[in-house]
C-alpha cells in the first residue's frame, strides 16, 4: 500500500494551505490554536469565507454545493484546515443534518434548508441525547404525537451544543411508544423559536457555555418538518453518527499543538535556560510525536482502503476516535504544563481574563480551561467505552 501523495494530491494540500493561511483572519485562528471559546460571530465569519470559496460543504452532493473531491482530497481539506488552525464549518449544518435532508429529505425541504444551511443563514443545533439516554440513544423518551397537521412534542433534550445560538434544532423524538424502541423513533426538524421552547445553559468546568439543556412543553411541529419516513429516524441518525465520526482523530488539530508547545518551550524559562533544554521535557515531545506519527500512518491506511460514498460507519474510525481523543487531551495537558502555575487559578469567566497574573505569558491563562474544556473529547461523538465495545463486536466477534 502506497500512503505517499501523487503529485496533483500534493498541488491540492499546497492550494488549500494557501487559502487557509491567507483568507481566515489570523485572529480567528489564534483563538482556535489556543483552544479560546469563539463568538457566535467568529464561527459565521470563518464559515462564509469557507462558503463563498465553495468550500464549506465539500462532501454535499454537487448540485447542493459539493466538491467531487477523491477521499484523499477530503482527508487532505481537514488535515490542512485543522494545521492552520480554522475553525471547522458548523458540524451540525454541514456534518450532520445537511447531508441527512440532501439523502433522506423531501425535495421542498432540500429546496428550503440546504442552501442556508451551507451559508449558516439557519444555525442548526442537535438534539439527540437526553438525561438517560446518551450512550443508549434509542432509550430516548421525548415524544412527538400527530394532532391534525402538526406533531405535539414534550420532553427534554441535553448536551445541546451552542443551542443558546440555534434557529433550528433537529431532534430524535419518539412516534410509536409500543414499537421495539428503535423502531419507534423519528427525525424531526423544529424552529427554535416556537412557543414551548427554554433553552438553560450548562456550565461547564472551563467556566464556559458551550452546553445546555433544551425543554419542549407541548411544542407545536408542522407534519411537513418531519425528514423521510415516520418511525425510520433511527436509520438517518445511524448514518448522521457516521458522518459525525469522519475526520474524528484531529491528527493535524494535535500536530499543530505540539508545534505551538515546542515554540512556547523554547521561549519558558526553567533554570539556567529554556523548558526545552530540558531532556525530560524534550522526550515526552518526542514520544508524543511517534504518537501521533503512528495515528497519521493508521488514518491513512483508512482512508487508502475507504470506499468513497459508503454509508456504512467504518469501525476503524472507532481506533481513530480513541486514539485521536487520548492525543488531544495529551497535547491539551503538554500546553498546560508549559504554562505551569500561570495556567491557574482558573478565570472567573473564560473569556474574561482581566484578572490574570500581569507576568504570565498572554497565552498561559487559556492551558487551564482549554484542559479541562477537552475532557469532552473522549465522551461525545460516542464515548471512548462505547468504541471499544464496537471494536470489540467487529474485530474481535465478542
Ligand atoms: C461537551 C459535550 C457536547 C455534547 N454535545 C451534544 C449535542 O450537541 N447534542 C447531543 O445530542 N448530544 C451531545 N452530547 C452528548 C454526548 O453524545 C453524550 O454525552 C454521550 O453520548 C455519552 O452519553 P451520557 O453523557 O448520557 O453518558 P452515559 O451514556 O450515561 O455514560 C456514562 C459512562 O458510562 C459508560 N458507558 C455507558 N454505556 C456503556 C457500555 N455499554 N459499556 C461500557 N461503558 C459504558 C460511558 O462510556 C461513560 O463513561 C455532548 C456531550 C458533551 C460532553
Amino acid at each position: 500500500m502506497d500512503l505517499r501523495f501523487t503529485a496533483e494530491e500534493l498541488a491540492f494540500r499546497d492550494s488549500v494551505r494557501a487559502f487557509f493561511e491567507t483568507a481566515i483572519p489570523a485572529d480567528i485562528r489564534r483563538l482556535v490554536s489556543e483552544g479560546r471559546h469563539l463568538t457566535k460571530q467568529d464561527i459565521v465569519t470563518a464559515h462564509r469565507i469557507l462558503n463563498a470559496r465553495g468550500w464549506a460543504v465539500p462532501h454535499w452532493p454537487a448540485e447542493w454545493g459539493g466538491q467531487d473531491w477523491s477521499v484523499v482530497q477530503r482527508y487532505i481539506f481537514q488535515e490542512e484546515m485543522q494545521r492552520a488552525a480554522v475553525p471547522p464549518p458548523l458540524p451540525f449544518n454541514t456534518q450532520m443534518v445537511g447531508p441527512v435532508i440532501a439523502r433522506f429529505g423531501s425535495a421542498a425541504q432540500k429546496r428550503r434548508f440546504l442552501p442556508p444551511t451551507a451559508n449558516i443563514d439557519i444555525w442548526w443545533c442537535q438534539g439527540f441525547s437526553e438525561p438517560g439516554a446518551g450512550s443508549d440513544l434509542a432509550s430516548l423518551k421525548t415524544r412527538a404525537e400527530r394532532d391534525g397537521d402538526h406533531y405535539v412534542v414534550n420532553g427534554q433534550k441535553t448536551w445541546t451544543t451552542l443551542a443558546q445560538y440555534a434557529d433550528w434544532i433537529f431532534c430524535l423524538v419518539r412516534t410509536d411508544r409500543t414499537a421495539k424502541k428503535q423502531q419507534g423513533i423519528s427525525f424531526l426538524l423544529i424552529d427554535m423559536t416556537s412557543p414551548g421552547i427554554t433553552v438553560r445553559p450548562i456550565i461547564t468546568i472551563d467556566d464556559a457555555h458551550e452546553v445546555n439543556e433544551v425543554f419542549f412543553d407541548n411544542v407545536r411541529v408542522p407534519a411537513e418538518h418531519l425528514v423521510g419516513v415516520e418511525n425510520k429516524g433511527w436509520d438517518y441518525a445511524k448514518f448522521l453518527l457516521g458522518n459525525e465520526r469522519t475526520g474524528i482523530a484531529r491528527v493535524g488539530l494535535s500536530k499543530e499543538r505540539v508545534a505551538r508547545a515546542k515554540q512556547l518551550a523554547r521561549e519558558t524559562p526553567s533554570g539556567q535556560g529554556t523548558l526545552w533544554d530540558d531532556a525530560a521535557f524534550r522526550m515526552r515531545v518526542a514520544r508524543l510525536e511517534v504518537q501521533l506519527k503512528a495515528l497519521e500512518i493508521t488514518q491513512l491506511r483508512v482512508v487508502a482502503g475507504s470506499t468513497q460514498g459508503s454509508d456504512k460507519p467504518d469501525p476503524n474510525s472507532s481506533i481513530l476516535k480513541i486514539r485521536g481523543s487520548e492525543l488531544q487531551q495529551a497535547t491539551a495537558e503538554l500546553l498546560k504544563d508549559i504554562a505551569g502555575p500561570y495556567a491557574l487559578p482558573l478565570p472567573d469567566a473564560a473569556d474574561d481574563l482581566s484578572n490574570a497574573p500581569a507576568v504570565a505569558p498572554d497565552w498561559a491563562p487559556y492551558a487551564a480551561p482549554a484542559y479541562f474544556n477537552n475532557r469532552k473529547v473522549s465522551i461525545y461523538g460516542g464515548s471512548n467505552e462505547i468504541q471499544r465495545n464496537i471494536i470489540a463486536k467487529a474485530f474481535l466477534g465478542l
